[in-house]
């Protein structure tokens, strides 16, 4: 079966030709019909810092949909033929604090993709003690491989605490980014306003359609400038870029009492000025993970057509084409890429 996988700690990915993973007792055994390109994946492509601890080779991919085809004696609960999707942090279901019920413990703690072989090949084991989610019939494949970025996007409003009538700014129109947009229209957002640059034009012009009010070019125009002539100062920013500045940029466009919260990974640290944060009592916050009860309000956003991925997934290709699909994350020129079995 093909699969891409990182084999060594350089920038690049390679396609390789795996044999099909053997079912264990414990192991579900799913056919991937679509595993799509995160950022996190872009930044193990290009390895930039934070991945050294990364267990090679190792098949990517996290973000996934598939059908069971084989399941191990001692599974309960999945039938073959079912359509999944999980979690990608994942208890293994067999050691000594899994079989107490404490998986918060579980001494491998795999996470799929990363510590494990993930979804970027044509078949992938997950684990019994995996969080597993049937997929509704009216959703397809392609749409619920992207469960895992909207529930940490479901994640960042909640903590965010948003209400209708407040303004946001979303830095970054990458596939975080332009979820963050569905989700403050979803939620009300008085006003949504979107910073790219000049590489990000296909992706802009998605976030406009999918709700944004203003779009600010970072490269021709300053940020900070911009937002308090357009909008004055806002209640929130979703920041999404991975780029230090943005932290500054965006305590400076807050109101008082204003918070920013932080999704993109940082590879370089960041400054900021910290007396404008205490006096005006603005808050930084990290927003990272979710839950089971996340996941299920994605699928069930996906479900119902509140929310619509179609516009995000620019590009669908053969794991074979992983290469490509990577570039074209680089270059921006995609938003989502999602890949799936040869056509
Ligand atoms: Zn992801
Ligand atoms: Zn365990």
């Amino acid at each position: 079966m093909k699969a891409i996988i990182k084999t060594r700690a350089a920038p690049g990915i390679e396609i390789v030709d795996l044999e099909k993973p053997v079912v264990g007792e414990n192991d579900i055994l799913v056919k991937v019909m679509a595993g799509s390109l995160c950022g996190s994946d872009v930044h193990i492509y290009e390895w930039t810092a934070g991945y050294e601890w990364l267990p090679m080779p190792v098949v990517l991919g996290h973000e996934f949909a598939g059908e069971v085809v084989e399941i191990g004696e001692k599974i309960r609960g999945v039938s073959r033929g079912d359509r999944i999707t999980a979690l990608p942090f994942m208890p293994c279901g067999e050691c000594e604090f899994c079989l107490m019920g404490k998986v918060d413990i579980c001494k491998q703690n795999y996470v799929l993709g990363l510590t494990r072989n993930g979804a970027f090949a044509e078949y992938m084991l997950i684990k019994g003690g995996a969080e597993i989610l049937k997929i509704p019939d009216n959703v397809s494949h392609e749409v619920a491989s992207l469960c895992e970025p909207l529930a940490i996007t479901l994640n960042g409003i909640d903590l965010s605490g948003i209400k209708p009538g407040q303004t946001a700014a979303v830095f970054g129109p990458g596939p975080i980014g332009l979820l963050t947009v569905q989700l403050l229209k979803a939620a009300g957002a008085g006003q949504i306003i979107v910073t790219g640059t000049s590489a990000d034009g296909r992706r802009l012009d998605i976030a406009q359609q999918l709700g944004a009010d203003i779009i600010i070019d970072v490269e021709k125009e300053d940020p900070v400038k911009q937002v308090r002539k357009v909008a004055g100062h806002l209640d929130f920013v979703f920041e999404a870029t991975g780029i230090p500045q943005t932290i500054s940029q965006g305590l400076q466009m807050l109101k008082n009492g204003g918070k920013v919260m932080i999704i993109g990974i940082h590879a370089r640290k960041a400054t900021f000025d910290p007396i404008d944060l205490v006096r005006r009592s603005k808050s930084l916050i990290g927003v990272y993970g979710y839950d089971r009860n996340t996941w299920l309000r994605a699928l069930t956003l996906m479900s119902a057509g509140k929310i619509n991925l179609d516009p995000i997934i620019t590009h669908r290709l053969p794991f074979s084409q992983g290469v490509k699909g990577f570039e074209l994350a680089v270059s921006k020129t995609a938003a989502k890429v999602v890949f799936g079995p040869e056509a």
